[in-house]
């Protein structure tokens, strides 16, 4: 981290010490701690306090997955026993509940802010030099450190003719009504988890994905076992892209790459997502983009202007919320708590919230081949006991990888009902480097999904790069 240059004329005062731009998960982070720390702090944001997370990404996303899974519970029921009348689904309760849900958390983040000692200013930013900041008012702030903590937004690639008619993830938020028909296009996070979504709840859903399988970089094993889940679920169309979209008497048409033609009510972009830089003044200072359009930092979120840094999704190293927090927590105690420490991006605990759920820490088996050439695989399979009743075709699927070397785990897949639950406690103990003969001696809790975790007593893989042949 490179020390912090006192200003060229001693008679410039800082009016703040730490000015932050973007209120979302990040920034708001920093804000807080560095203020508790004693640093004046003020942190702009031009739409609402809570960033992605909480307004248009994670929060209202869960609530969604939640509204449809009651689908299979409905259905499942009748296995136990149960007479449930045809459920209908009211989106306007739905999203008038989620909506104030989301207000609510909203006013929450402002208060805390607040509370913290943290100026809020709802304007624009833009970085005018190294020690200033402008607003879309006019005024400027001096500040001796600024935190650019933008996060990102959507993109609608490839941009095919027709194009702006496709919604993203901002906008699937405010739609007003479950579409009968729906296309979501790509295969990552937002895609599967929205194309479950909207399949769940009623709609005529379509996924199309250029690539053969969903979720790239996800072990290979879970992307299958999502796929086949998915092709039950949905019109699931895999190796095909969008080549147009125009509107039509009934709705919207697409033209796809395998020539076939479907109409729907909206096509969801789900593309991808890139660090919202535009404008925002960084060339002013020098500070040049990364080939993904994100701004580099070093461990410490510093930029190569010493008095700048930035964190979350604008940086692009692990685009998730928990990453955010604790990047903008370990700035803040770095820089105004004389605590310096650096996030560890190597090991992260993630989810999605597909249905099935996937939960994920660590390597997947290819990668890990790559990274510990001697691995061995434990692999199960299997039936939920609660699908025995309910007759539900569905499957669990755990993994287990462990480096041979050092009998270290090194990496837990699993797909499956509440998978990132059982994930975020399984990476505590992934994180502290537990072995695999850690997890076998672990007590089973019987009966789960997740004892599974600590009983697969032999890997499937034995046969090793070095062995073959
Ligand atoms: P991702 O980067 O995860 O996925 C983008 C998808 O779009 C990929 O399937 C990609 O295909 C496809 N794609 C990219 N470019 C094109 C193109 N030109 N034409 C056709 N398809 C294309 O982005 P998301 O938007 O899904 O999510 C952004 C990030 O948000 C995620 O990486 C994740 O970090 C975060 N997130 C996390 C969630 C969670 O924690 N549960 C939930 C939602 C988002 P290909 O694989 O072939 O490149």
């Amino acid at each position: 981290m490179l020390p912090l240059p006192e200003p060229a004329s001693m008679t410039q005062e800082f009016d703040v010490d730490l000015f932050v731009i973007g209120g979302g998960s990040g920034g708001v982070r920093a804000a807080r701690i560095a203020s508790g720390y004693g640093a004046r702090v003020q942190l702009a944001e031009e739409y609402r306090v809570g960033g992605t997370c909480v307004i248009r990404g994670c929060v209202p996303k869960k609530l969604m997955v939640y509204a449809s899974r009651f689908r299979d519970e409905f259905e499942d029921a009748a296995g136990f026993g149960w007479t449930v009348p045809e459920p209908r689904f009211d989106w306007s309760v739905m999203k008038r509940r989620r909506d104030a849900e989301v207000l609510r958390l909203e006013g929450i983040y402002g208060t805390n802010l607040g509370k913290a000692g943290v100026e809020i200013v709802h304007e624009r930013a833009v970085i005018e030099n190294a020690h200033t900041v402008r607003l879309a008012s006019g005024r400027r702030v001096r500040a001796k450190v600024i935190l650019v903590a933008v996060g990102a937004h959507p993109v609608k690639v490839p941009e095919v003719p027709g194009c702006e008619l496709a919604i993203t993830s901002n906008e699937v938020f405010e739609l007003e009504s479950l579409p009968e028909r729906i296309l979501v296009v790509g295969g990552g996070y937002i895609a599967v988890e929205f194309a479950g979504v909207f399949a769940a709840l009623g709609s005529k859903t379509t996924l199309a994905h250029r690539g053969d399988r969903l979720l790239r970089g996800f072990d290979d094993e879970i992307r299958d076992a999502l796929d086949e889940a998915y092709a039950k679920r949905m019109d699931l169309r895999l190796g095909i892209s969008v080549e147009r979209l125009e509107r039509v008497a009934g709705g919207l048409g697409v033209t796809l790459s395998d020539c076939t033609t479907l109409e729907v009510d909206q096509v969801l972009y789900a593309t991808g997502r890139r660090p919202k830089v535009e404008g925002l003044g960084l060339e002013s200072v020098g500070i040049t983009l990364d080939e993904a359009g994100a701004i580099p930092v070093d461990a410490f979120s510093q930029t190569c202007v010493p008095s700048i840094y930035a964190v979350g999704d604008v940086t692009d190293r692990a685009a998730l919320t928990p990453i955010a927090i604790r990047e903008g927590h370990a700035f803040a105690d770095t820089v105004f708590g004389d605590k310096s420490w650096a996030v560890d991006h190597d090991l992260i605990p993630t989810a999605v919230f597909s249905t099935p759920e996937i939960g994920v820490v660590g390597h997947n088996e290819s990668t890990a081949r790559e990274r510990y050439g001697k691995i061995d695989v434990y692999r199960s399979s299997f039936r939920p006991m609660k699908a025995t009743l309910s007759g539900r075709d569905e499957k669990v699927l755990m993994k287990v990888i462990v480096d041979c070397a050092s009998d270290r785990v090194v990496g837990v897949h699993i797909l499956g009902h509440d998978a990132g639950e059982i994930i975020q406690a399984v990476g505590i103990a992934v994180t502290m480097g537990a072995t695999k003969a850690d997890f076998d001696r672990t007590i089973a809790v019987h009966p789960t999904a997740g004892e599974e975790l600590v009983t697969m007593r032999s890997p499937v893989v034995t046969k090793h790069p070095e062995a073959v042949g």
